[in-house]
């Protein structure tokens, strides 16, 4: 940001103070959140739905955070999308080890491709390593598919795309939202069966991990 775009965006917050978008009532700092309630970027380890692999997540979709996902990935806002990738880039650097490849999962929109690729660099990143068949991203959500067809939906839909990968101690594949981690799992076997890697040398991550809630076993 330039000097001035600066000074006018403080000259602006003096007159009409931004609030929190959690407490919605200290002054944001910068970027959505006052200084107190700032989303903690960083690893935590959760259990995949498929337990022989690990999977990390950087922040929990709910609250402000789903909120501001939205409007990152599907109205493109610019101030929000900085705010993801900037996590991003600080969590995938932590990642980028020099012995480790990331494979993004196909996706609909630019915003998992652009936030990867803004992160990481180019040699490291391998975006055509699956192919979406059809209908992974069907009219109807995968969210209210019942578990069965969700599952069937996956597997139907995410195929390898058969190219040759490059030599790494570790391989990563990344999504941007993950709930059941049902994708990133199908992913996983794809890689394995198709690449040779063993499970163990498989990393899952996903920029939002969204806690399955009972309300996605009713459909
Ligand atoms: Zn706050």
């Amino acid at each position: 940001m330039t000097a001035l775009r600066r000074f006018g965006r403080d000259l602006l917050q003096g007159f009409f103070p931004e609030l929190c978008l959690y407490c919605g009532e200290k002054i944001v700092d910068r970027d959505f959140f006052c200084t107190a309630c700032a989303p903690r970027s960083g690893f935590d380890v959760i259990p995949a739905e498929n337990p022989k692999y690990r999977q990390h997540y950087t922040f929990v979709y709910e609250g402000p955070l789903q909120t501001l996902f939205q409007a990152a990935k599907f109205s493109g806002r610019r101030r929000a999308r900085r705010f993801f990738t900037e996590a991003a880039a600080r969590d995938l650097d932590n990642l980028n080890d020099g012995k480790s490849v990331f494979l993004a999962l196909p996706s609909r929109s630019d915003f998992l491709r652009t936030l990867l690729k803004k992160s990481l660099p180019a040699t490291r990143l391998i975006s055509d390593a699956f192919q979406v068949k059809r209908s992974l991203f069907g009219t109807k959500a995968n969210k209210l598919l019942g578990e069965a067809g969700r599952y069937r939906r996956i597997h139907e839909s995410l195929l390898w795309a058969g190219g040759a990968l490059p030599e790494a101690e570790r391989y990563i594949l990344c999504d941007d939202v993950s709930t059941t981690g049902a994708t990133l799992g199908h992913a996983a076997h794809l890689l394995a069966k198709n690449s040779g890697v063993d499970e163990t040398r498989i990393l899952l991550w996903s920029l939002m991990y969204r806690p399955r809630l009972l309300k996605d076993f009713a459909v």
